[in-house]
Order: C-alpha cells, then structure tokens, then sequence
C-alpha cells in the first residue's frame, strides 16, 4: 500500500494497470499479520468498514452486496436444484450468507485456509456473519486445495471459489489440474463458479485463460457474469461458471423472479442481461 501524503486516506495502487483506488479512512481498527497473509481492517468516512488482505481490498460494509450476491445466486439458479454447496475461501461469510438464503440448500461447507479473517468478519462486519449459526453451515479452516483433492467423486451440486487473487495461498486455485479435481467431485448437473477478475483490464488473459482452463478441465459450458464492483481495480468484476453435463447460459427463471429473498442487486433481469456479454468480451475471450 502506498501511503498518500495525506495519511488518512487508504489506496491500493494497480500498478500493471496504471490506476489505484482510494477511500479516505478515519480509524485503523484491526492489523494482525497471520500465517497466510497481512490482514488490515480500517473505518471508512463512507464505506463502512474496509477489510484488506495483504495490501487489497477485499471488501466494505457498503458495497460487499454486490459481489457475495453475484457470486452466489447465478450459480445456485443455474443448477436444477442445488442442496450440498461448498465454498472455498469466502471467509468473510458474506457469500455464505448469501447461500444459506435458498431453503433447498442442505448443507453448506466453507473451507477458508485463515481462521484470522473469520474473527475479524465477527468482530467488523456482523452483517456478513448473520447466518453463521444456521444448522446447515459448516465452518473449516484448511487449504481449499488439500480439501478438493480429499473430497468425494460427484458429492457437491455447486462449487464455488470465493478466493483472493491468483497469488500466495489462492494460487493453486487457479491451476487446471485444480480445476480437474472441481470436476470430479461435482456431481452430474453439478455448477462451479469462480471470481474472474475484471471484464476491463483482464477478458484478454485471466478470465480468458479461466475459461479455457474450465473446458481443459472437462466442464461442458462456461459462463462469465460481468458485474459491477467499485472496491475492485477498474470498478467492475466478474465470476465465471462452468457446467458439468449441464448447460450454464441458460437457468431456473421462473424461480429466479419468483423467490422473496431480500436482494439488493441481483434479479432474473440482472442474470440474464449479465450472460449477454459486451462486445469486446465477447471478442476478447473468443481470440485465438
Ligand atoms: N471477495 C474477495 C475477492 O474477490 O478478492 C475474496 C473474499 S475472501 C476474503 C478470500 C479468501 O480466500 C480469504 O479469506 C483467504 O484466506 C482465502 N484463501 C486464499 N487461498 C486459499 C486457499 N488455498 N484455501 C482456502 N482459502 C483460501
């Protein structure tokens, strides 16, 4: 993080990118270096709280809606009718959350490699974890890569990886063959769905890299959901989806429009528009 001359503002510069994002803070609240990164928690003037990890926003109070509430309800109105879901990372429990709004779900694991980013959602952000104690939350802390590939053949409906960026500890869950394993323990008609970075700065590379590594993987259909997201570099994210033996641009839109989960962001028309890719996706992610 550099620091600005004027100390009570936080930026997390993009370097590769020529762009940086600032909010000015009043209080550090939290600063704790743990075994797998540097974990910060500052009070914003009108972000809420911001959590960071190793010098990134990860997310505040006000806009976190956007991103938990993305990553989760595409992928769960995608599959047929999903009851065991797992996330790896997502410490913050905010995806969790989100998650546990569907009342078909049965069990949901979350397996984030940091214990410490957990404390600090239940000291900072209460909001995200809300759900916590639902009988059908299950809470582990180990590497999300150890805990695929010690997982069943077809034993989860959905899958989704709510991780940090592909450096350090997330790493390994960018790789193919970690993506071979996703494929395996899905079940048939089984749905993944990952962060993918931003539509701007990385159709070209990431998400197009994401993508094919998807289908090298064994997934029949992939998907990219652009998104907004102010917190993150370029204002605007995305999570891709990858179907096994099930077709991933197409979902339950009846039960999209129909639920009465309190949403803030996503509805059947946000869903639909957001597999309508732009053009310069479209061609980005088509190159050869
Ligand atoms: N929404 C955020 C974003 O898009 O950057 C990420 C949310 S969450 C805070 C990211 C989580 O991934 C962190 O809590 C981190 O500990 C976890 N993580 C990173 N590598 C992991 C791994 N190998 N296994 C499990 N969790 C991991």
């Amino acid at each position: 993080m550099i620091e600005r001359p004027d100390t009570s503002w936080f930026t997390e510069v993009f370097d590769s990118h020529g762009s940086a994002f600032s909010l000015k803070i009043s209080e550090k609240l939290h600063d704790v270096q743990s075994p797998y990164q540097h974990l910060e928690v500052y009070a914003t003037e009108t972000y809420g709280n911001l959590l960071v990890l190793d010098g990134c926003v990860m997310l505040t109070d006000r806009d976190n809606f956007l991103y938990h509430e993305m990553i989760a309800h595409p992928a769960l109105f995608t599959h047929q009718d999903p009851k065991r879901v797992v996330i790896i990372g997502g410490g913050d429990c905010g995806t969790l959350k989100e998650v546990l709004r569907h009342p078909g779900v049965e069990h949901v694991t979350q397996i984030d490699i940091d214990e410490e980013v957990t404390k600090a959602s239940e000291r900072f952000f209460p909001s995200l974890v809300a759900s916590n104690n639902d009988p059908r939350a299950e809470l582990l802390f180990a590497d999300g890569v150890k805990w695929v590939d010690e997982a069943a053949d077809e034993s989860i409906d959905v899958l989704i990886i709510d991780s940090t960026d592909p450096v350090g500890p997330a790493e390994g869950l960018f790789k193919t063959d970690f993506l071979k394993r996703c494929h395996r323990v899905l079940k048939k008609g089984g749905v993944m769905v990952q962060q993918s970075e931003s539509p701007l700065y990385h159709s070209a590379t990431i998400i197009r890299a994401l993508r094919h590594d998807m289908q090298e993987a064994g997934f029949d259909s992939v998907a990219t959901l652009p998104f907004p997201q102010p917190v993150y570099p370029s204002g605007w994210w995305s999570v891709t989806l990858a179907g096994k033996a099930t077709d991933v641009e197409s979902f339950r839109e009846t039960a999209a429009a129909q639920h009465e989960m309190p949403l803030h962001y996503y509805t059947v028309e946000a869903h639909r528009g957001a597999l309508t890719l732009p053009p310069f996706m479209r061609k980005a992610l088509s190159a050869d």
